[in-house]
């Protein structure tokens, strides 16, 4: 394993305040926030945030006993660029146990971090508070996202709180009730673009490249140093109950943010010597058979991946075919000596109801990580021995019609209690 650290923490002189952009591809350097960019203005490769000074863990723990930035994401804001955000406050989400699931796929360890419970209901908080705040840093007037729902959510929410216009573009009739519910009644201005979602990411790139909008999708380095923190809780929080850290972590993947942004935690990790090596998770990606792109890349060990026009899922948090953080979470699967795969809608309902009937309750994107680790466990890639974290992103109230799917139907009952009984008695 080799995980291509950052060959130097030395500031370059566009630092500010000992932070700076790198182009991943090129390594050219860049000023964080004398002007917005998403991308290196020489290659147009993926920009990463990088940091003079890289906190250990034993500053990651320290206290944690109140909201604002001493809980959840800002906690770590050792490892962020701004001591606090536009915040609700996010992450500090539950590392559920999960017994009979655990018992039933068969390894050492079973635990599922429900990303489901931050404050607009996905992970997507967590890089919102942060590209808000940069937003602000920046002083722009709009923001923007192309969205399968969450983002939308997220944006309209944080954006509100900040008092910044929202603008959101969805692929129309492809997006779950509850986000759309959400994006409108937090006050975003919401545009049903008639394509997919890749689409849409091609007109908000757009709309950015032209000076209109902010651009808050994850090809916004910022957002990624929000969901960092998902890694630094997992591992946190695990080691606290086993006194090691998981093998395994497995996350559903759309547009590969959160595969990027978990590597980029465990490198931060490492170099800042906190952890070691060794101890790195394997990132393990799951897609949905409809929208395979990176577990393409992966399984034919390509560099590049390759769009895919056409793509469909029940789960349409992850209904994206061509994944614009591939380039970081390529590098990020292989590494850490992880995989990817794909699954089927069943499969993929199948899982919703196993983490329903243990009380957690996720969308159909979310359960694609249980659904990929059973599917690893069958086919022996992944070990009995094994500790696993399995990713779950969002709640079950996003898709009321997927849950409603999923689960039992209603009985309608005379009005009338001896007639209850004689209905149970059927
Ligand atoms: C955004 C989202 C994803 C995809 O995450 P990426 O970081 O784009 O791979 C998965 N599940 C849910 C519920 C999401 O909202
Ligand atoms: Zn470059």
């Amino acid at each position: 394993m080799s995980l291509d650290l950052a060959a130097s923490a030395e500031a370059p002189a566009c630092a500010d305040d000992g932070v700076w952009l790198t182009c991943i591809a090129c390594g050219e350097t860049f000023a964080p926030f004398t002007d917005v960019r998403y991308t290196c203005d020489d290659c147009d490769g993926l920009l990463e945030v990088r940091y003079a000074d890289l906190p250990t863990f034993a500053e990651f723990g320290a206290g944690a006993d109140s909201d604002g930035p001493d809980r959840g994401v800002w906690r770590y804001r050792e490892a962020l660029p701004f001591d606090v955000g536009v915040t609700l406050p996010e992450g500090d989400t539950p590392l559920h146990r999960v017994d009979r699931l655990e018992a039933d796929v068969g390894v050492d360890a079973l635990r599922v971090k429900h990303e489901g419970m931050n404050p607009t209901g996905s992970f997507k908080d967590r890089g919102m508070t942060v590209g808000v705040r940069v937003a602000e840093e920046l002083g722009v007037g709009r923001l923007a996202c192309a969205s399968t729902g969450n983002t939308s959510a997220a944006l309209a929410a944080y954006g509100g709180r900040a008092d910044l216009q929202t603008l959101v573009l969805l692929p129309s009739g492809k997006v779950a009730a509850g986000k759309i519910a959400q994006a409108s009644l937090h006050g975003a201005r919401i545009l049903e673009v008639d394509g997919n979602f890749d689409s849409c990411l091609d007109i908000v790139q757009d709309l950015a490249a032209r000076g209109e909008a902010y651009l808050l999708n994850s090809l916004n380095p910022f957002r990624l140093e929000g969901q960092k923190t998902i890694g630094f809780e997992i591992l946190e929080e695990f080691h606290a109950d086993y006194d090691t850290y998981p093998d395994r972590i497995v996350l559903p993947v759309g547009n590969a943010g959160n595969t990027a942004a978990l590597y980029k935690a465990f490198r931060e990790l490492v170099q800042s010597g906190a952890i070691d090596e060794a101890d790195v998770p394997k990132l393990t990606g799951v897609q949905a058979e409809g929208a395979a792109p990176m577990v393409e890349a992966i399984e034919e060990g390509n560099d590049e991946v390759r769009r895919w026009e056409e793509v469909e899922t029940r789960a349409t948090a992850i209904r994206i075919g061509n994944p614009v953080n591939a380039p970081k979470a390529l590098p990020g699967i292989r590494n850490t000596g992880g995989t990817a795969v794909a699954v089927s809608d069943e499969e993929i309902t199948d899982a919703q109801r196993d983490l329903a009937h243990e009380g957690v309750g996720v969308e159909p994107a979310s359960a694609a990580s249980i659904a990929g680790l059973k599917k690893l466990r069958r086919e022996g890639v992944v070990d009995d021995d094994e500790q696993v974290v399995c990713l779950t992103t969002g709640h079950l109230l996003k898709d009321p019609d997927a849950a409603y799917e999923a689960g039992s139907e209603p009985e309608p009952v005379p009005n009338d209690t001896d007639d209850v009984l004689a209905h149970l008695a059927e």
